[in-house]
């Protein structure tokens, strides 16, 4: 009698509850599930070996050494994320590895949140929250904590794509008939018709945007964008939001212009390193709000990016199309 060798998975994290039964539930694989926090990389370098399919998170470095390792029966990398910089697309490119991915499921609770940072920012909802648990709240005044009002404003988009575009449409509400929205990226996007908005040099943005969002993929052009350079061209009001990854702003340079008063107000998901430490320089500016990269930390949202990871990965394992895959090209 043959004995039948269940494809081996590994899970680097715990799924949200539906999508983690869901995974569990089938007897057809051998799953290898690390259920603490992140995985330390030498234990990914472990468990690695020998899996037919491996299920991800941005909080993992897919990089050539974990593919070597993994070994030439390896089928399928399936990441519980939209961004896939985190993992080399090189090492699956030569071995013909496809890579799952889960778009636009997540687009609507990261571009909600955007907007939140935004009136964050705009409102100084991060001053008036403190103050009120502070005792800082006094009296109500006139001149006391003032913000500023998105009507008549120039909205700034760099990467104007599923995220990007889900925040120009709830923003454009808020702008009136005399705002306008702009952005800035690689191609022309004839969705940018669905809210007027018009594409202009990267240069042109930062010089005219009163708030600036950043929703670009993280690559080697975008790495760094945002340096002490491109902050001193800013308007000195501006309010800058970054959803997309940490590194596409040079962290020490905008420190430095936080310093010197450059920027108005900022409000960030993502850092670089995550978590940042309660001691960063950042975090001593009372216009600058953190978030702990929480743009698709919705129930639906988790739930429905870790079901089509495991839709990608049983696809990868049969060898079968993926519903969602990255264009490796
Ligand atoms: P998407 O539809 O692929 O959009 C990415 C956009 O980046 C595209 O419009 C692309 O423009 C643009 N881009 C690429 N290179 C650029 C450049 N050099 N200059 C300006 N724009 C550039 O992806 P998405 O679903 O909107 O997600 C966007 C990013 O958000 C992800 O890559 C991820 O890193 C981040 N994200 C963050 C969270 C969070 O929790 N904060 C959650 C999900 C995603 P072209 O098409 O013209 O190249």
């Amino acid at each position: 009698m043959s004995v039948q060798i269940k494809p081996r998975i590994l899970l680097t994290q715990t799924l949200p509850e539906v999508a983690q039964k869901r995974i569990e539930s089938f007897d057809d694989i051998e799953l290898i599930h690390w259920k603490d926090n992140v995985i330390p990389h030498s234990e990914l370098l472990k468990l690695v070996k020998g899996v037919d399919g491996l299920i991800c998170m941005i909080t993992n470095k897919i990089d050539e050494e974990v593919i070597e390792t993994a070994g030439d029966q390896l089928k399928v990398v399936s990441t519980m994320s939209v961004g896939y910089d985190h993992v080399s697309i090189p090492a699956l490119k030569s071995r013909s590895i496809p890579l799952g991915y889960t778009p636009d499921v997540l687009t609507d609770a990261v571009a909600d949140l955007a907007v939140l940072l935004v009136l964050t920012a705009a409102r100084r909802l991060r001053e008036g929250i403190s103050a009120v648990y502070n005792g800082d709240w006094k009296v109500w005044c006139p001149t006391w904590l003032l913000g500023c009002q998105l009507t008549d404003k120039t909205i700034g988009i760099i990467g104007l794509g599923r995220i990007g575009l889900g925040t120009a449409k709830r923003l454009k509400p808020f702008l009136g008939s005399n705002g306008r929205i702009i952005y800035a990226g690689r191609t022309m996007k004839k969705e940018a018709e669905e809210v007027d908005a018009k594409k202009v040099e990267f240069d042109v943005l930062i010089k005219e945007a009163d708030v600036v969002i950043i929703s670009c993929s993280l690559t080697e052009e975008t790495r760094g964008m945002f340096d002490y350079g491109v902050f001193k061209k800013m308007k000195n009001s501006v309010i800058l939001v970054n959803i997309a990854r940490g590194s596409v702003i040079n962290q020490p340079d905008l420190v430095r212009a936080l310093s010197e008063n450059r920027l108005g107000a900022v409000a960030l998901d993502v850092t670089t390193p995550e978590p940042l430490s309660p001691d960063d320089p950042l975090l001593k500016f009372k216009n600058v709000t953190v978030m702990p990269h929480l743009g698709s930390a919705t129930v639906e949202a988790r739930t429905a990016m870790a079901n089509i990871a495991i839709d990608n990965l049983l696809a990868g394992i049969k060898g079968e199309k993926l519903p969602y895959r990255v264009e490796l090209d």
